[in-house]
Formats: structure tokens, C-alpha cells, sequence
């Protein structure tokens, strides 16, 4: 079969190699749709702190079971799936209590472990969903950076009637706006690029600002209640991280979901002076999985709206270099299979 290897930074090839076998508990995929992420971006430019080179990529994607290892029903066989890229211990006690997320050994699909740039690929079966009826392919690679913004707006603890911010208009953005207004919370979005404000408000947001302008709900000194409750930062640079405590009302919740490729300076005289609860959010478990195929069952998040670009295998290079350029609208860049 056919892959791609990310030999190093900036090194990216289209080879040939043997069909990986389904071990016990795995089962095997033929994947069919799978979205290029920032992150994939970062490792091609040697700017993703955990990688392990070589490595096909990967993270986001769609399939059909076509085969099963030993001790694996067989009636998931000919099954539509997505998968949870994480490969957790299984027995620490982050795992056992559910949180595999943030499991201290966390391999995940596509950077510590090889990913769905390839034509097959054997997974856990435990992290297999299956896609709702009505969902096709193109969808069920969306669930995965979908339940990174359901994870996150879960950590906030933001509900109905709430405002919310989101500092920074991406897909993670687009997606905790997306699941915010699916709750029922309104939506402020600040950006620093014109054309991604105008985006965030097709989006749904009910409010975008670029970064000079003030934001509803976050004068100093109001109760959260009444305003905002979160803030989401998910850029991961310096300025933003900053901006998204500074414009954090006193008693409410600043939840990091960018990924910051070093450490960065953070006010902490203002996290003290108004008991700001900062939280970090990183992936997400099966419940998030199953509620991003639920909102994209349900119509909210709607694939045709993220999905700009499709590319076939062959051409993921192509896919990557659209993404660093400043000039393409890209917003996701899908990687599309014969038979996708
Ligand atoms: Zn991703
Ligand atoms: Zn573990």
C-alpha cells in the first residue's frame, strides 16, 4: 500500500509498504478521509515540540472497518468509523478514572505513533466510533477537531445564556463557537485578521472585534456572571495569551487550548486579583467524540462549511503548503481517498 512519511522537518515523501496486520483488540481501516491539521503543520515545519521523526501524519480521520484482529467482533466489518487518535497506558490512574487525555505516556496517531496518511491503518477498537447515519466521510474526520472544541467548552463550564470569548477565529475556534451556540451560549470572537472576523460571524458568532476594539461583557471589575464566563485562548502565542487573561472579567474561566510551542509570561497579578480559574484543555475522551458526531448528525457543524480544500494523497504536500499560505482562504485542508 501507499503512504506518506514525514522523514524530518520539511521532508515529505509518497512511498510503498507493507499492509499493517490487525493485532488483538485492533482492527483495520481503510481510511477514506483525513484532515490536515495546524498541528501536522507545525511538525512539517519542525516547530511541534513532540514528534517523533519519521512518522506517517495524520490525526483526523474516516474509514471502513475491513478487517478485525483475533478477539474482535467481527460485526464491526464493513462499519463507517472514526477514530480517536490517542493511544493511552490503560493503567495509570488518569486512565482508569477516564481521563486517558492527559495520560503521562499518551502516544498520539501521527506524531508519536504512525497516523491515516497512508491507505490502511489497524487501531484499538476501543477508539473506533461509529459514524451516525446521514454523516459521510468528510464529517466523520471533522469529529475529531470538533470534540477538541466540545472538550474545551466542557472545561470551561460555560452554559446556556453565558457569554463566551474566543480569542483567535481557526477551525478550534470556529468549533468551540459552533458547540458554544449549540448550547445556547452567545459568542464574541476577536481576531487580529479582518477576514477571519468577517468569517467568525458567518460562523455564528454574535459578536467578532479585531484585536483594538472592546469586547462585549469584559470592563474590569463586573461580575462574570452578568458578562462573560470564558475565555478560550486558541492561538498559542504570547500576545494572545496575555490579551485573553487581561480581557478575562474577575471570577470567571480562561481556558488555554492553543499550543504554545514554548513557555510564555502570563499577568499573574491579574489571575490572583480576580480569581481567575485558569485551565488548560488538551484532545478529549470518547463522550466528546460522541457528542461532535451528534452536533454533526444534527446539522450544527456542517462539513462543506469548514472543508475549503480537498487534495488527494499523492499531492499532501500541496495541502500543507496551502495552509501556510497566508493568501489561501483555506480553513480545513482535507486529504481525500480513491473511493472517499
Ligand atoms: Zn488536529
Ligand atoms: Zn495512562
Amino acid at each position: 500500500m501507499k503512504r506518506v512519511v514525514l522523514k524530518k522537518p520539511g521532508s515529505l515523501s509518497f512511498e510503498s509498504c507493507d499492509e499493517p496486520v490487525p493485532g488483538p483488540g485492533d482492527v483495520l481501516i481503510t481510511v477514506r478521509a483525513c484532515g490536515i491539521c495546524g498541528s501536522d503543520v507545525h511538525a512539517y515545519l519542525g516547530k511541534h515540540p513532540l514528534v517523533k521523526y519519521p512518522v506517517t501524519p495524520g490525526h483526523e480521520f474516516s474509514g471502513e472497518v475491513v478487517a478485525a484482529g483475533g478477539d474482535v467482533h467481527s460485526e464491526l466489518l464493513g462499519s463507517r468509523v472514526c477514530v480517536e487518535p490517542s493511544l493511552a497506558c490503560g493503567h495509570c490512574p488518569l486512565c482508569k478514572s477516564g481521563r486517558y487525555n492527559i495520560c503521562g505516556n499518551l502516544r498520539v496517531l501521527g506524531f508519536q505513533a504512525d497516523g491515516a496518511m497512508c491507505e490502511k491503518i489497524a487501531v484499538p477498537r476501543d477508539r473506533v466510533h461509529l459514524l451516525p447515519p446521514g454523516v459521510d466521510f468528510k464529517g466523520g474526520a471533522l469529529a475529531e477537531p470538533a470534540a477538541v472544541g466540545i472538550h474545551a467548552l466542557a472545561m470551561s463550564g460555560a452554559g446556556p445564556g453565558g457569554w463566551i470569548l474566543v480569542v483567535g477565529a481557526g477551525v478550534i475556534g470556529l468549533m468551540i463557537t459552533r458547540a458554544a451556540k449549540a448550547l445556547g451560549c452567545r459568542v464574541a470572537v476577536i481576531e487580529n485578521n479582518q477576514e477571519r472576523v468577517g468569517r467568525a460571524l458567518e460562523f455564528g458568532a454574535d459578536e467578532a472585534l479585531l484585536f483594538d476594539e472592546e469586547p462585549p461583557g469584559t470592563t474590569r471589575g463586573e461580575p462574570a456572571g452578568a458578562g462573560l464566563q470564558a475565555v478560550f485562548e486558541c492561538v498559542g502565542k504570547p500576545e494572545t495569551m496575555d490579551l485573553a487573561v487581561r480581557l478575562a472579567p474577575r471570577g470567571s474561566t480562561v481556558v488555554v487550548v492553543g499550543v504554545f510551542p514554548r513557555p510564555v509570561p502570563v499577568p499573574v497579578s491579574l489571575v490572583q486579583d480576580g480569581e481567575l480559574d485558569v485551565k488548560g484543555a488538551l484532545m478529549y475522551t470518547g463522550e466528546d467524540f460522541e457528542k461532535a458526531l451528534d452536533l454533526i448528525a444534527g446539522g450544527l457543524i456542517e462539513p462543506g462549511d469548514f472543508i475549503t480544500h480537498t487534495v488527494g494523497l499523492d499531492e499532501v504536500e500541496r495541502g500543507y503548503r496551502l495552509l501556510t499560505d497566508p493568501k489561501a482562504p483555506t480553513v480545513k485542508v482535507l486529504v481525500e481517498y480513491d473511493g472517499g
